[in-house]
């Protein structure tokens, strides 16, 4: 029987390559998309395909619907598709929202929400049962930022979560009597590179400890939950939007 197939944008660093980690171990195939750090991307390859499991990456922006269609086309060469994880998601400097241009929008939901949107059409095409496919399953990385508005930092990244978390829910609806669920993931305050993205490298170790559970959160626990609602264990679970957050 051959592995299942899943594609992980931004499966090369940070909680997407905490994902990959686990579903390796879980026996899945892996088609890993970044943007642009090829060394990092090749190292992780490296260390997945050591366990057995075929570990593809893909230097793919997932703003550009031709890089999109190739991330797609590598995993079609491994096998039917089962698994997609919309994890690439970006953010700017910290500031607020009156001084965020346009253009900053333009960008940050040109990946944050157009990227999860294009592959997630492009993953459909692929599981549907009204295509003669077995169905599978979606999970969106979206952030607590979509309810708490992240003022004074980032506004548009917020806003551009609050419209993938009403994706999850439009998109398993539509997709739900094909065989296919949809649901997200929304993260707290996670130990990872991304907050240096927005100027401020110190911020997991200044907020982490102001947290409910007086910690921040690990990459692999957000992915433990990404993992779950990717699982058969999740069969029954659709539609809906997981805080993982330490309670914050
Ligand atoms: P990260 O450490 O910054 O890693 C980002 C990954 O996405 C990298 O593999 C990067 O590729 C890739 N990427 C960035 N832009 C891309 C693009 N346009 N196309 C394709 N790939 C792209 O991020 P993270 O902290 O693990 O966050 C993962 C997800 O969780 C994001 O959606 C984020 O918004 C969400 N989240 C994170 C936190 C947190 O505290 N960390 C909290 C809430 C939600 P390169 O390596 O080539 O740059």
């Amino acid at each position: 029987m051959s592995r299942p197939v899943a594609v992980v944008t931004g499966g090369t660093r940070g909680i997407g390559a905490a994902v990959a980690e686990l579903l390796a171990d879980r026996g899945h195939d892996l088609v890993l998309g970044y943007r642009s750090r090829d060394a990092e991307a090749a190292a992780l390859a490296a260390r997945l395909s050591e366990r057995g499991v075929e570990a593809r990456t893909v230097r793919a922006d997932v703003a550009d619907d031709a890089d999109v269609a190739r991330l797609f086309a590598v995993a079609d060469e491994l096998g039917p598709l089962t698994a997609l994880v919309n994890n690439a998601g970006i953010l700017e400097t910290q500031r607020s929202m009156v001084e965020i241009d346009t253009a900053r929008w333009a960008r940050v939901f040109a990946v944050n929400v157009f990227g999860a949107a294009a592959c997630s059409r492009a993953a459909v095409r692929r599981m549907s049962t009204a295509s003669g496919a077995a169905g599978g399953a979606i999970v969106n990385l979206s952030s607590r930022a979509a309810q708490l508005g992240s003022p004074h930092e980032y506004v548009d990244y917020a806003a551009s979560k609050a419209a993938l978390d009403t994706m999850t829910r439009g998109l398993a609806l539509e997709v739900a009597g094909y065989g296919i669920r949809v649901n997200a993931v929304r993260p707290g305050i996670i130990d990872t590179d991304i907050h240096a993205a927005g100027g401020d490298p110190g911020r997991v170790a200044r907020l982490g400890t102001g947290q409910p559970m007086g910690r921040p959160g690990s990459a692999v626990e957000v992915a433990e939950a990404v993992v779950w609602l990717l699982s058969p264990a999740a069969s029954y679970v659709t539609g809906t939007v997981l805080d993982v957050s330490g309670g914050r």
